[in-house]
């Protein structure tokens, strides 16, 4: 049950995203040309539906993590690469958001709801995605400077962001006990982005590697040090893991409609294919998929927004989301036949798409090593 509030916000993310994405079929259009949505990204941040955790003390709409998804499962009803490229702004926030750094929250956070801007969240390497400990890039202190070095990849906004939220390694140090977390200009002497990825789905969202040599980052940006970094890290993926399942709820919610209408009214055999049951079996699973997904989601919204970064509920929402989406969007492409197969009709695009839940933000292998852990903590 919504309240007030939330069925507003929901019913304006839903008219914006029929409005301005779906009928002028700016999905397709960004899928074919890969081409960033700087304009749609510009008036989702002017009509207030960006930034909507952070504090209003920073500018921000002071919403929930709950009222969040609600927004997130409309934008990625109408494009899974538009809503990670929106989101993306989000997951490097919310180091900020967590950090003790009052300057820094004041003026990064401050940056993204001033004026509209983009961020990035860089902690995955080329030999360190899952195995977030064994990352290399690393600083070394020379009085009040850290000297910068790494490469990190498959930075999402790697392009156009103006700054990065970077996880690094004190000099010497192993494992997840050297971890620190730094915010680093785009435009600093040493930092570039290269070696933009052509991806299978959520063609839009740009991905890349940002690479620092010798980058001199003073140690006001340093907002998480060695002993609290990879801790940041991982809270960042508890609170932030809720959005990702918010998308699959969209997708899934997406692949049941064009299926539906397509069910209706495509006749085989002298009826509409969704008199045959197992079509209609399909397009059921389709609907427990959605509805089991949404509730995971605001379930772990809502333990997000009491306080318990558990990990476990934020963990299941994103796996079981991941999951189903890729199911529900392939048996869409099943129910529309050979033309599912075509890029006619948007269902391929929704499978290909689909498929990055199940990898960003910890795959869902990973998310079920979180749950197995936390039942063994339970356990004991
Ligand atoms: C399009 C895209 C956007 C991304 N955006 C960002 C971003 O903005 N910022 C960022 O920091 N990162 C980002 N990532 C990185 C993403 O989080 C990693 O790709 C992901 O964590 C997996 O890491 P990996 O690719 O190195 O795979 P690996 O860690 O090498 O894993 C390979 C396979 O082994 C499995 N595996 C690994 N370890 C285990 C284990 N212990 N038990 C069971 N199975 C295991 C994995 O599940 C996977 O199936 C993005 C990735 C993509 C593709």
């Amino acid at each position: 049950m919504l309240n007030e509030q939330q069925t507003l916000i929901t019913e304006a993310a839903r008219r914006f995203v029929r409005e301005r994405i779906i009928e002028p079929r700016l999905d397709r259009a960004l899928d074919q040309s890969g081409e960033f949505p700087h304009a749609i990204l510009r008036e989702l941040w002017e009509q207030g539906l960006t930034q909507l955790e952070f504090a209003e003390a920073v500018g921000g709409a002071g919403l929930s993590c709950h009222d969040h998804t609600l927004v997130l499962e409309e934008l990625n009803y109408g494009c899974l690469g538009i809503g990670t490229s929106a989101v993306a702004n989000s997951l490097a926030a919310l180091p900020l958001q967590m950090c003790d750094n009052a300057a820094m929250q004041k003026a990064y956070l401050g940056r993204l709801t001033s004026a509209h801007d983009y961020a990035a969240f860089a902690c995955s390497e080329p030999d360190a995605g899952s195995d977030v400990a064994n990352m290399s890039t690393r600083y070394e202190r020379r009085g009040d400077t850290l000297v910068l070095n790494g490469r990190k990849r498959w930075i999402t906004n790697t392009d156009v962001a103006s700054f990065y939220v970077v996880f690094a390694r004190e000099a010497g140090s192993k494992g997840h006990k050297g971890i620190s977390a730094l915010v680093v200009e785009a435009n600093w002497p040493g930092v570039r982005w290269e070696s933009l990825i052509d991806k299978l789905g959520q063609r839009c969202s740009h991905t890349g590697d940002v690479v620092f040599e010798d980058v001199e980052v003073p140690v006001s940006h340093l907002i998480a040090g060695p002993e609290h970094g990879f801790r940041l890290a991982m809270a960042t993926f508890d609170r932030s893991r809720p959005w990702i399942a918010a998308g699959a709820a969209g997708v899934i919610r997406r692949a049941r409609d064009e299926a539906l209408a397509y069910a209706m009214q495509r006749k085989a055999f002298g009826e509409p294919i969704i008199n045959h049951q197992m079509v209609a079996a399909m397009l059921a699973d389709m609907e427990i998929s959605y509805q089991a997904t949404r509730l995971l989601t605001l379930n772990a919204a809502s333990e997000v927004d009491a306080g318990n970064l558990r990990g476990s509920h934020s963990a299941c929402a994103k796996a079981f989301g991941g999951d189903a989406a890729i199911r529900a969007t392939t048996d869409a492409v099943q129910i529309l036949g050979g033309y599912g197969y075509t890029k006619d009709f948007i269902v391929e695009k929704l499978m290909r798409d689909a498929k990055l839940l199940q990898i960003y933000e910890g795959t869902s292998q990973i998310q079920r090593l979180v749950i197995a852990r936390d039942l063994m903590r339970a356990h004991v």
